[in-house]
């Protein structure tokens, strides 16, 4: 992991309070893995004296790197007003990512709303090794659902909406009993009723291995400040650190906290 300034290539608002943020990020663009993460500092350090964690959205062959980031409080409201060549303090790349197993040739994307953040850069280096990749990306209704010029090549999208304006109506897990027979392997990336849906559906997944994004409220990003705990079969856990992906079977849900629920020190 390594800190460095990175400046800002392009900044645009894809819709109402979601971002796509590039920066010219080469020693992060070297190092980093789909599902890890690095956290950015807000502000000018002393009013936000926490770093906010981003996804890794997109790595791209001429060393930037994207981030997609929703709007939901100070820090990101005050990333969303960069500008152009204005100047990020990056720290990462952090925690451990998502891993493709070598056997594994059709994946299971699933994307509940910003959860495609991470699931991009996945589906792009699955496609680049050869893989097959179905994207399921779900959101409320169609002016929320990613723009699909903007999704990698070569992947199968496929959109639920829940009011039905754009793809199939309903919820991206009620689709998953179509598309799970099919995948290998399946990776996820959502809100937690999204988790409880699938963990209830564990037995659907005949054993398959399923990896989950987990947020939480993040203090430092490198297992110091002990506020991302997660209860699992192994005992408590750091989304940070040992995360933030996840086996969806290993988490404990009845005992997971939305981030919504935790507040930031
Ligand atoms: C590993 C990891 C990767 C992430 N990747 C992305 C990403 O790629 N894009 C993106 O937009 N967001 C991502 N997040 C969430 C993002 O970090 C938070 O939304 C952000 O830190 C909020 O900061 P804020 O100052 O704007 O909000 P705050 O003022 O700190 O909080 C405002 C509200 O947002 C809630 N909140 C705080 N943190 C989170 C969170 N993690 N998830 C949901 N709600 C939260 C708070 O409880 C509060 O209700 C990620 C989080 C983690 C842990």
């Amino acid at each position: 992991m390594k800190q460095v300034n990175a400046d800002i290539v392009t900044i645009s608002e894809l819709w109402s309070g979601v971002y796509l943020l590039w920066a010219q990020a080469p020693e992060i663009a070297a190092l980093a893995c789909p599902g890890q993460y690095v956290m950015v500092r807000c502000g000018d350090g002393q009013d936000m004296p926490l770093r906010r964690p981003l996804s890794v959205h997109r790595i791209s062959q001429d060393n930037r790197v994207a981030f997609l980031l929703a709007v939901v409080g100070r820090g990101t409201e005050w990333l969303a007003q960069r500008r152009e060549g204005d100047s990020l303090d990056l720290f990462g790349p952090l925690g451990n990512g998502f891993e493709i197993h070598p056997s594994s040739q059709n994946l299971l994307l699933v994307a509940g709303g910003i959860g495609i953040a991470p699931l991009a850069a996945l589906a792009e280096q699955a496609v680049t090794t050869g893989r097959s990749v179905t994207l399921l990306i779900g959101d409320r209704t169609l002016s929320r659902i990613y723009p699909g010029h903007l999704l990698p090549s070569g992947i199968k999208p496929v959109i639920v909406t829940e009011d039905g304006s754009l793809g199939a109506k309903g919820m991206a897990t009620d689709l998953l009993p179509q598309f799970i027979p099919g995948a290998d392997q399946v990776f996820a990336c959502g809100p937690l009723p999204m988790y409880r849906r699938m963990a209830e559906m564990r037995s659907q997944f005949g054993g398959k291995p399923v990896q989950v994004l987990l947020e939480a409220v993040l203090g430092c990003g490198v297992g110091a400040c002990l506020s991302c705990t997660v209860e699992t079969k192994q005992g408590q856990k750091l989304v940070c650190k040992d995360g933030p992906v996840f086996e969806l079977s290993e988490i404990v849900w009845e005992k997971a906290v939305a981030p919504s629920c935790r507040r930031r020190c």
